[in-house]
């Protein structure tokens, strides 16, 4: 047995556990996309011929917001792409913030250069815009594809809208959202064909392809063949469903060499389970006890139609995954001692942190619950913490009665400020714990989060 809370490969019970964050590899790869944005930039600029022309400056503008809109949205696509290395650096909750911020900027960047365009265009030969959009849409090659295709995106980003994504099910937005891809292999085609700075220069026309194939190959890889792969080899199956709590099942899956999956305590997976009705959803589920003896483990609390139905699974379902994803795993600690916090069925990822991190680490483990019967696994994790010198404390009550202040921590573990805090459970819990573990004393950058909402 080999266990780090540095950055380095953990191997745990013979277990085969996920590559440590390898910061200088996210590093060279922030960097390469810097170094994109500026070939890009350079690309607008080199192709430019016409400046002093009538409608000359709005067209180079057109250019501009066009090519750096374009290469946002490939960085969006990436930063979605599920690609492993981000995925266990940087954490797919905040690849998905990311993402949301720069999703909106390459919208704007690429509207912006449709009607630059269009008004240069227009300028240099004395019409109006309406007129030249028109003109533009029926005479140039793939300039209708295009316009579909940022019609397309329009939808989708208005789709993701917070106010627009409350009315809609989890499922609808997904499925609107893959029209991203739709829209995106449209507009692509006028880019080569139209645009000046691929017309006139072969190199540039090569790098621009090969940046559009790359960006399908990753999202190809990651997020369609790696999982189905891993799905076929593992042929994972439920073995069983018990019921934990009212509301609250755990089913224990069985497969193939589960022992060789890349997957760190702390992570989930997107589950799939290959049932009429239900096949077509992945939803994500933290794993709540390791691979062992060729089984492991999931805890799932109702709440909509996908968890409650999963109380009713056939044992024998056939399972497929995407993942694991996550970066709320031991390796992130900076110290070898830890608090954890886990809020209701937050407590997943909390239990199987628990298994990776090292003797001796004497884990302060904060179980919070409105109720004695939603603490589920507090058994296991009693033993889990003991067994490494540490012990739990079990805060039942309402939020009225229990509130988790500085003060509450600091009596839970007097030398939080020396620990590493880890916090899951419903986002108002972790928000009130994250804030007065920030009063405690404990640096920002030494508090880990999990979040079990989208
Ligand atoms: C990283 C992560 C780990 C999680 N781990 C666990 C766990 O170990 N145990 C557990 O009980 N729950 C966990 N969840 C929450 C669980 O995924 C949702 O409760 C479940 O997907 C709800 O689906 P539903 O159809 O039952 O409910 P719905 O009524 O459809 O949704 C309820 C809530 O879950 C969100 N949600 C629905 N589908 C998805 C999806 N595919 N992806 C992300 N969010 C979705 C909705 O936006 C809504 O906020 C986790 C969520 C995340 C993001």
């Amino acid at each position: 047995m080999q266990l780090s809370v540095g950055h380095r490969r953990v191997a745990v019970h013979g277990r085969r556990s996920a590559a440590a964050p390898r910061h200088r590899l996210v590093d060279a790869l922030a960097a390469a996309a810097g170094l994109g944005l500026g070939v890009v930039v350079g690309l607008a600029v080199s192709s430019e011929s016409s400046l002093s022309a009538p409608g000359g400056g709005l067209t180079f503008a057109g250019r501009l917001t066009g090519l750096v809109g374009a290469y946002a949205m490939l960085l969006t696509v990436l930063l979605a792409g599920r690609l492993g290395v981000l995925e266990r650096a940087i954490g797919q909750d905040r690849l998905v913030a990311w993402h949301r911020r720069l999703a909106p900027w390459s919208l704007v960047l690429i509207g912006a250069h449709t009607v630059l365009t269009v008004l240069g265009y227009a300028q240099r030969a004395g019409t109006g815009p309406l007129h030249e959009f028109w003109s533009l849409v029926t005479t140039t090659r793939w300039m209708l594809a295009a316009t579909v295709g940022l019609g397309l995106l329009t939808f989708v980003g208005v789709s993701s809208y917070r106010g627009a994504r409350r009315r809609m099910s989890h499922e609808t937005w997904w499925s609107v959202h893959l029209y991203t891809y739709l829209g995106l292999a449209l507009a692509f085609t006028h880019q080569i064909t139209s645009g000046a700075a691929f017309v006139a220069q072969p190199w540039a026309r090569t790098f621009w392809i090969a940046l559009w194939l790359g960006t399908a190959g990753v999202v190809l890889a990651y997020r369609v063949l790696l999982p189905v792969w891993r799905s076929v080899v593992h042929r994972v199956r439920v073995e069983r469903v018990t019921e934990e709590a009212p509301g609250i099942v755990s089913l224990t899956l069985t497969g193939r060499s589960l022992h060789t999956l890349p997957l760190s305590g702390g992570q989930f997976l997107h589950w799939r389970f290959l049932r009429r009705g239900m096949w077509w959803q992945a939803h994500p589920y933290s794993v709540s006890a390791l691979p062992a003896g060729g089984r492991l483990r999931i805890t799932v609390k109702d709440l909509g139609d996908h968890s409650r139905a999963l109380a009713d699974l056939p044992v024998g379902t056939r399972v497929a995954f995407e993942g694991p994803y996550g970066a709320f795993t031991a390796d992130r600690a900076a110290g070898r001692r830890v608090l954890a916090i886990a809020g209701g069925v937050g407590v997943t990822p909390i239990r199987t942190l628990l298994e990776e991190l090292p003797p001796g680490s004497a884990p302060i483990v904060v179980l919070r619950a409105t109720h004695v019967d939603d603490l589920v696994h507090d058994d296991e994790i009693e033993v889990l913490a003991r067994r490494r010198g540490g012990f739990v404390h079990r805060l039942v009550g309402s939020r009225r009665d229990v509130h988790m202040s500085a003060a509450t921590l600091l009596a839970l573990a007097p030398d939080i400020a020396q620990r590493d805090v880890y916090l899951c459970g419903p986002d108002g819990l972790t928000e009130q714990a994250y804030r007065a573990a920030v009063r405690a004393g404990v640096p920002a950058d030494r508090i880990h989060h999990e979040t079990f909402s989208s």
